[in-house]
């Protein structure tokens, strides 16, 4: 049993996640779009819980949530710290919300203590990460880091409903408003965020927190596969041009150069097979090639690798394979000095500290556009995320705040 240091009252937030996680359209997991009944009813324990730990709170144009708790210098610049309120669809309760939560923990520890940093300090819950329902991601730290534009004001869910009119839906009357939520470089001081790995190395290393290096870039093509299709009882196998079989040799040498660059990890997600008949040689196959890295000179060296195959494998099969680049996102590094903060304060509890690179894109991406930024991992259940069953003990939530806490003093104060 870890003992806890600072007060932090990791039962609160046990119970605050339970609590957050009935706002939901779906009774099997969580469903939590943004700009919906169950986001603002949210939102509204949110605001509750952020005023009894002594913030005040507003929202900004995109209807981001904030709670800010004075520093002893108004106008020094804002640690912020946050995660997301939305959610994906059946999803688990401690994605994003976690963030949101022990943010608060430690406003509420922090006054409890009496203590008052320099800077102040805001808390944040952003509006959409997940873009389940815009289909675009980090609309709420986009809008805060500046990079949000009037063309997304015009994204549509499904039903045809933009984000402008979803917005006066919930009552923002212009949703131009949105320029409202920008912060500026200068008015930051940096972005700190706890989340849950939504991986299993805490787990496997027995470590209920851990320190993330960065955000992996990831590269992601389309391809396709080109052979030709011949009846499946009268062509023999030696002479075939067969694209599945293509495709399997691809797919294995992909396999083995992800796992000759760890933590370098590469994905094909989704295949098909034409004409996709149990008495035809696959003709064509289709496909998506994931690739994620922090390192940038790694990732490029294994897509030059698997496209250099790529030639081999078609000249071999009589084969035509095509690769089409269809996304490109930069890596996000975390900030040296707020990676030793949270190393220190790791350190003081569990001795050895665990550092990750993030596979999953999370809002410290977008906010990295505005100020510097750092993360915390939190453990979670057999890695698992996204899902009804995804979980976090009461225990390691309340090692996480602690965390959190113990960085938030160090980086907002001089001495
Ligand atoms: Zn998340």
């Amino acid at each position: 049993m870890i003992k806890l240091q600072y007060n932090v009252d990791s039962k609160r937030i046990s119970t605050r996640i339970e609590q957050l996680a009935g706002c939901s359209s779906t009774s099997v997991g969580v469903t939590r779009l943004p700009f919906t009944v169950e986001s603002l009813e949210a939102e509204r324990l949110v605001e509750e819980w952020m005023k009894a730990a002594g913030m005040t709170v507003r929202k900004d144009g995109l209807n981001n949530i904030i709670g800010r708790y004075e520093g002893k210098n108004p106008t020094a610049s804002v640690l912020l710290i946050g995660s997301h309120l939305d959610s994906v669809i059946e999803a688990g309760k401690f994605d994003g919300v976690l963030g949101v939560i022990t943010g608060i923990e430690v406003v509420q520890t922090l006054r409890d203590n009496g203590v008052i940093l320099d800077n102040p300090l805001e808390v944040v819950g952003f509006c959409d990460e997940e873009g389940v329902r815009f289909h675009s991601t980090f609309l709420g730290s986009k809008a805060i880091a500046g990079t949000f534009t009037a063309e997304d004001l015009e994204r549509a869910d499904e039903n045809g409903i933009t984000i402008a009119e979803a917005l006066k839906g919930i009552g923002i009357v212009n949703p131009y408003d949105y320029k409202n939520a920008r912060r500026t470089p200068e008015e930051l001081l940096a972005y700190l965020e706890v989340h849950i790995e939504q991986g299993p190395v805490l787990e496997k290393e027995n470590k209920p927190v851990g320190v993330v290096s960065g955000i992996a870039g990831a590269t992601r093509f389309s391809f396709e596969i080109i052979g030709k299709p011949g009846h499946a009882g009268t062509v023999p196998v030696a002479i075939r041009q067969d694209a599945l079989l293509g495709a399997s040799d691809l797919i294995s040498y992909i396999e083995n150069i992800a796992l000759e660059n760890k933590p370098l990890v590469a994905t094909v997600g989704k295949l098909t097979v034409s004409p996709g008949a149990s008495n035809v040689i696959p003709g064509l196959v289709t496909g998506t090639l994931d690739i994620r890295d922090l390192n940038v000179e790694r990732k490029q060296k294994a897509i030059d690798a698997i496209l250099a195959e790529s030639h081999r494998i078609a000249e071999s099969r009589g084969l035509q394979i095509k690769f089409d680049q269809v996304m490109e996102v930069e890596p996000v590094y975390c900030n040296e000095g707020m990676i030793k903060l949270i190393e220190e304060a790791i350190s003081e509890r569990s001795g050895s500290v665990v550092s990750l690179v993030s596979g999953a894109g999370h809002d410290a991406m977008a906010m990295a556009d505005v100020t510097k930024v750092a993360m915390i991992f939190v453990r979670c259940k057999d890695g698992l995320s996204h899902h009804p069953d995804e979980f976090v003990t009461e225990e390691d939530m309340g090692v996480g705040a602690e965390v959190l806490y113990s960085t938030v003093i160090k980086l907002a104060s001089k001495q």
